[in-house]
């Protein structure tokens, strides 16, 4: 059962909040009553994320790169560090700024937390199992990730991370937790993120082939945003340390995702193979018994619903662009 916290949470900073999933933890907070900032360099994300929140009392956006320095003026109870690119083909892009954020902007951001008595959060990733060895991945599990390989500056990034945000924990006497999040789908992710459900959606609704990595028959265990989002929290307002996973164990292949998604969005396209990416990994399952036993948290969105919800805001986004443009 979910130990929470004593400590009132009456103010959060989230760093990368105009991003896809910070927009989401942005906007769960508010609803729970707690004052937000949100820092961001809009380098993945944008302001339009969290525009539908600029008139809410409590919400302040800062543009703020945390690899330079992070200031915040007055108390702060809760410190969510998500700022990171964080698809293949954003960090691949990006390595180096993926490498400074991972350590630069995690320490600015735990120095952020130690001075202001603050719970911290770190964002961490399925990505630190690598092409893993163990299947499901439970938090033991200690991965395999080649550092010199692309994907290295990502899955690397956040292993040090990890273990900068655990010696805060141990030598600062910070109150950290990490969260060891897997793929996550929904609204507001970027239609050219290179991640596979905006991709495959976007193909299926403009008619073009939907471009399937290898065989598709890797699996990916998706989890929609909301659950997501709600096991974040859990996390955040309890007492645990982690790392814990937040994913769904449900696993689907690649070519079924793409199947799916044709079905659900009518559309008549075909489906292409292409190349795989180099290392790219083969299975990914969470192991969520740690999430359940102590968070009382499990994916509640079936992956259909979740798809369909998903479909139907990239639909009205096309239909709100083709409307502007004429
Ligand atoms: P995203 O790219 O949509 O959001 C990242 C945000 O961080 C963007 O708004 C970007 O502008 C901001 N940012 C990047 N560098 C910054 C810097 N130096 N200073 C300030 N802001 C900066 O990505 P996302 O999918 O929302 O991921 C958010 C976090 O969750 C990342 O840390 C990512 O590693 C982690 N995560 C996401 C998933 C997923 O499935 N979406 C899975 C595992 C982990």
């Amino acid at each position: 059962m979910a130990v929470r916290s004593t400590r009132e949470i009456r103010r959060a900073v989230v760093t990368g909040g105009a991003g896809f999933l910070g927009s989401h933890l942005c906007e769960h907070l508010l609803d729970r009553g707690v004052e937000v900032v949100c820092l961001d360099n809009f380098l993945t994300g944008s302001p339009e994320n969290v525009l539908h929140l600029m008139e809410r009392p409590g919400f302040r956006l800062v543009r703020c790169d945390v690899t330079d320095y992070v200031h915040v003026p007055g108390p702060v109870d809760l410190v969510l560090h998500f700022a990171s690119p964080a698809s293949p083909v954003d960090y691949l892009k990006m390595p180096i700024e993926t490498l400074k954020v991972g350590s630069l902007g995690t320490l600015h951001t735990l120095g952020l937390a130690k001075e202001k008595g603050a719970r911290y959060v770190l964002a961490s990733t399925s990505e630190v199992y690598g092409d893993p060895l163990e299947h499901p991945q439970r938090e033991e599990y200690w991965g395999n990730v080649n550092p010199v390989g692309p994907r290295g500056v990502y899955d690397e990034a956040k292993r040090f991370s990890e273990a900068l945000t655990t010696a805060y924990r141990t030598s600062q006497d910070t109150d950290t937790a990490i969260v060891r999040i897997f793929n996550t789908y929904g609204p507001r992710m970027r239609p050219d993120d290179g991640r596979a459900i905006p991709a495959f959606v976007g193909q299926a609704l403009a008619g073009r082939p939907l471009t399937v990595a290898g065989d598709g028959s890797q699996t990916r265990s998706i989890c929609y945003v909301d659950d997501t989002v709600r096991g974040i929290l859990a996390l955040a307002f309890s007492t645990e340390t982690g790392p814990v996973n937040i994913g769904n164990p449900d696993e689907l292949s690649m070519l079924d995702l793409a199947r799916w998604i044709v079905r659900l969005t009518g559309s008549a396209s075909e489906i292409g193979f292409i190349d795989l990416p180099v290392d790219d990994p083969k299975v990914r399952r969470p192991d969520t018994t740690r999430a359940q036993q102590l968070l009382d948290w499990q994916p509640q969105v079936p992956s259909e619903e979740g798809l369909r919800r998903t479909v139907d805001w990239f639909a009205a986004q096309r239909e709100l662009l083709a409307a502007h443009v004429g």
